[in-house]
This record gives structure tokens, sequence and C-alpha cells, in this order.
């Protein structure tokens, strides 16, 4: 099953594969493609699609995403979701669903703002209202010391979704002439959200 996120994937059996959470481990560990993705990153704005395209092929190459993957956050504009297609095709392989979650942008924006992720893993998400961890900063799962992204501040949460209107939006419109568009309400608690995009997925195998 290979999945496209546009807009939280669980219980799939598949890799979640986010480009943004790939950008953030190439700068943890100071490489220099995490060192050029940085300043985009800073800015609100999209990482060239040179870097990002070649690097989200890198991640499908490998041996766990054999069967299958969601990818969250790619592509993000209309030359990656075309590079993706190619890549696809060369490998008579074709996406499944995309999954276009809708929510009210003044709540996009209390929910990125009020994010709060793990240092130690950040699939353990918290949120300063919606989801309060059990003490403040410190992760329930692991005990791992929460952060704000630098990117999830207020200013540059406009930015983003500035740049999310006029670069990836058209992708939905791409994927529609496909008839692969689901659009799930995503207003709700996870647990509510994750449940209505897990009854919209396609029953195919992988
Ligand atoms: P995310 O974790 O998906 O919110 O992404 C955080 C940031 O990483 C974005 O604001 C971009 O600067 C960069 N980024 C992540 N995915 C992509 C992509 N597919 N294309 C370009 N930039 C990306």
């Amino acid at each position: 099953m290979r999945i496209v996120l546009v807009g939280p994937p669980k219980n799939l059996e598949i890799p979640h594969i986010s480009t943004g959470d790939l950008f953030r481990a190439n700068i943890s560990q100071g490489t220099p493609l995490g060192r050029e993705a940085k300043s985009y990153m800073d800015a609100g704005n999209l990482v060239p699609d040179s870097v990002t395209i070649a690097m989200a092929e890198d991640r499908m190459e490998q041996a766990d995403a054999a069967n299958g993957f969601l990818l969250d956050g790619f592509p993000r504009n209309l030359g990656q979701a075309k590079a993706l297609d190619e890549y696809l095709k060369d490998k008579h392989l074709t996406l499944d669903a995309v999954l276009d979650l809708e929510v009210p942008e003044d709540e996009v924006v209390k929910r990125i703002a009020g994010r709060r992720i793990c240092r130690n893993d950040s699939s353990h998400v918290f949120h300063a209202e919606y989801n309060k961890p059990k003490a403040e900063g410190v992760c329930d799962t692991c005990g791992g010391e929460l952060y704000q992204r630098d990117d999830d501040r207020e200013e540059t949460v406009r930015k983003r979704l500035e740049v999310y209107h006029t670069e990836t939006e058209p992708i939905i419109d791409y994927y529609k002439a496909q008839d692969l568009v689901v659009t799930i309400p995503a207003m709700g608690k996870v647990d509510e959200v994750t449940k209505r995009s897990m009854a919209a997925l396609p029953s195919r195998d992988a």
C-alpha cells in the first residue's frame, strides 16, 4: 500500500516516511544536507526539489519500504509530485490513495504552535493544550525532553501556510485527476481522525 498524506499514520505496518523528519535528522547530525536545508526550513520555505527528491527516493529504496510506505510531507509541490510519479512508474508501482486532511486554518495554527516533540523520538508528540504531558517538558512515553520546533512558532507557521496554499495545494487537483484523493474531515481528537483515515483507505493489499 502506497499512500500520500497531505496534511497521522498508525497501524499500517508500512514505514512512515516524513521528509521533514529526515531533514531534522540531518540537521541534528550536522550533515551537509542538513546545513543546506536549515535556512529554508527556518524561514518556512520549501527546501529545493533537487535535494528533497533525491532524499525521498533514497528513503523509498530502503528495505523496509519494499512493501509500501506512507509519505508524510512529500510531495509538496507539482515538481515533486511528477518526480514521484516517474519514480513509481519506473518501478511499475502506483499510489493507492492521497489523504487530504481538512482542518480550518486557525485550528492548524493552534495545533502546530502548541505542538511539543520528544527529542528522543519524533513520533512522541504532545500538545500544550490538547494533549498535555503528565510533567511539563517531559515525554510520558520515554522520559525524553520535549521541545518546540523552531519553525512551529506562530509567525513561521503563518508563512508555511502561505507556502502551502501557493505550492502544495495544487497537488490536490493533480491527484484528483488521478482519482486518488480521499478527503478526511480532520477536526476532533487524534484517535477519531486516525479512525476516519483508516476507514477511508482502499482495501488493497501491498
Ligand atoms: P514538516 O516536518 O513536514 O512540517 O516539514 C518541515 C520543513 O521541512 C518544511 O517547512 C520545509 O522547509 C521542509 N520540508 C519538508 N518536506 C519537504 C518537501 N517535500 N519539500 C520541500 N521542503 C520540505
